[in-house]
């Protein structure tokens, strides 16, 4: 989850605050899927202290008894202050780069289908998904990934998800058992 490089409603390129609710639910669907992390990225320090005293309430504070399966969820959460941290961090585990693959609400030329993606996953090699924050990922950061997904649509023309909707959603698609008993 990009908190930099976003947009405001002007376009410009901000680094937006972080959302207590945007990490809960994403880290539980991390751990409802076989999602590996979650990487809240943010460059600023006050935004990572706020976060690690988050993770650290529900992994080894009081809410680690309370609540073990908010653990478990919050476990997942990784803080870098950038995308290029978190794509190294996976090498490093993986052994092989991540293809990054962007969302946004709007269409992009040469968006990949969740099918496509579904058969980038299948080769194997490790992928790093980027939600944004704000009003979306700056142009220079979707321009920069190696592909971009098409986005979500309902049978309206009312398109303002969340992106902790949006990242359950594309999670249920792609690793989901919906259909089975
Ligand atoms: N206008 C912005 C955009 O185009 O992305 C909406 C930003 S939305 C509040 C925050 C994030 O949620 C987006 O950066 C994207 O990652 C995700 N998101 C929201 N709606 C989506 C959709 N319909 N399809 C895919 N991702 C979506």
């Amino acid at each position: 989850l990009a908190h930099y490089p976003v947009v405001n409603k002007r376009g410009e390129i901000i680094a937006s605050a972080v959302t207590n609710l945007d990490i809960h639910d994403m880290a539980r669907a991390v751990r409802t899927y076989s999602a590996k992390a979650l990487y809240i990225v943010t460059p600023l320090e006050d935004q990572q202290q706020l976060v690690k005293s988050l993770i650290g309430h529900w992994t080894t504070g009081y809410g680690a008894d309370y609540n073990p399966k908010r653990c478990q969820a919050l476990e997942t959460v990784r803080i870098r202050n950038n995308l290029q941290q978190a794509s190294i961090d996976i090498a490093q585990e993986t052994g092989s780069d991540p293809q990054t693959v962007v969302t946004s609400a709007r269409s992009h030329l040469n968006s990949i289908s969740l099918a496509r993606f579904q058969e980038i996953l299948g080769t194997g090699f490790p992928c790093l998904l980027v939600f944004g924050t704000a009003w979306g990922l700056s142009p220079d950061c979707i321009a920069a990934a190696d592909y971009i997904l098409k986005p979500i649509s309902g049978n309206t023309d009312y398109n303002h998800l969340s992106v902790r909707s949006a990242a359950s959603i594309i999670l249920d698609r792609l690793y989901g058992r919906s259909g089975e008993p």
